[in-house]
């Protein structure tokens, strides 16, 4: 089965792959669900929308549709009091990607993340959180995954119970398993986190590296390190933040204009430009990452971006920008004198 695998075929010969996510944080901007616990449940109260940005990532250049299972787990279904959902959120939230991947020939993937159970010190615990996960498992592979994707994990032991499940329950469908790099550059449990992924590659994932948390410039000092650290094919998923050495996180970034904690209500006052983007993109290309893409914060035009450095030209570059055509901007020869002239002088204040 392994060399039939849409993946594996894709990432064969120094293939790439540009993977949107950020769905829970772009429904809870658009008020389908609730920020603190987090939960898709807008899958199965607006199950369109949930198609419709699937289709509006991929039209932006998702190689991968991935099924909006995301903290759809146990637990998490069980803060808000809707434990009886859990199946028929996470077999719904599986048919509109795997109807989106069809109509689009992309990937289709399943997904499992950080169970808020897990702790290293507890195996009753431990045993818990692999129910989750078989669970989880079970139904993306009923619904015919290419792979699953194990993502936001903190801790190493998470992750790599994450990744044996995969292989215990999976039936030979490749893992993704991407740590979620803390503020520090160690994992909860101490392993350096490049150390952490070869672990994870030598346990058998199909492409290992780092999802969330951290934005472009703080992602990438440790993206390197892990490319140094795995022969196998990587991933970099950051968020669309202005994180900084001093600020590696999202959850440690303050909003310039009160100086509070921006995570997550004001973290829009520290969105990259999507000129940081397509430079995260260019640098991740030079490095060597193979899977790349954007989590929380994540929009169509920033991945666009992506897709277009890595060589895709999706739907969506129809429209990609073009200020030639402006007119302020625009090229002289084409606009209006008056308005690249006195128009723009009375508009911009200090023209570059
Ligand atoms: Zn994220």
């Amino acid at each position: 089965m392994a060399e039939n695998n849409a993946l594996l075929r894709r990432l064969q010969n120094k293939g790439t792959l540009v993977v949107a996510e950020g769905y829970l944080f772009e429904f809870e901007r658009r008020g389908y669900l609730k920020a603190g616990a987090f939960v898709p449940e807008v899958v199965l109260e607006h199950p369109d929308l949930v198609k419709s940005l699937s289709e509006e990532f991929v039209h932006a250049g998702s190689d991968v549709v991935l099924a909006f299972t995301y903290y759809g787990h146990r637990e998490k279904l069980r803060t808000i009091g809707r434990e009886g959902d859990l199946e028929k959120i996470n077999r719904q939230a599986l048919e509109i990607a795997k109807s989106v991947a069809k109509e689009t020939g992309t990937l289709f993937a399943g997904n499992i993340c950080n169970t808020a159970v897990y702790q290293a010190d507890n195996e009753e615990s431990q045993r818990k959180a692999e129910a989750m996960f078989k669970e989880q498992i079970e139904w993306a592979v009923e619904a015919g995954v290419d792979f699953i994707l194990g993502e936001t994990f903190a801790e190493l032991g998470e992750a790599t119970l994450a990744l044996e499940s995969i292989q215990k329950y999976g039936q030979g469908v490749p893992a993704v398993i991407t740590l979620m790099p803390t503020a520090t550059e160690f994992t909860i449990e101490g392993v350096p986190i490049a150390e952490a992924c070869r672990r994870l590659e030598e346990a058998g994932a199909a492409v290992v590296g780092l999802n969330c948390c951290r934005g472009p410039a703080s992602i990438l000092p440790l993206i390197k390190e892990v490319r140094a650290a795995c022969k196998g094919p990587i991933a970099c998923l950051p968020v669309p933040y202005r994180t900084s050495l001093e600020f590696p996180s999202m959850q440690s970034l303050k909003d310039p204009f009160s100086g509070r904690q921006a995570f997550p209500l004001d973290l829009p006052s520290q969105l990259c430009g999507r000129s940081e983007i397509r430079n995260f993109a260019e640098a991740c290309k030079e490095i060597g990452v193979e899977y790349v893409g954007l989590c929380c914060g994540n929009a169509s035009h920033y991945l666009r971006e992506v897709a277009e450095v890595y060589g895709r030209t999706p739907p969506a570059s129809k429209y990609s920008p073009d200020m030639s055509q402006h007119i302020l901007f625009g090229d002289k020869s084409k606009m209006r004198d008056y308005y690249t002239g006195k128009v723009r002088q009375a508009i911009v204040t200090q023209d570059s």
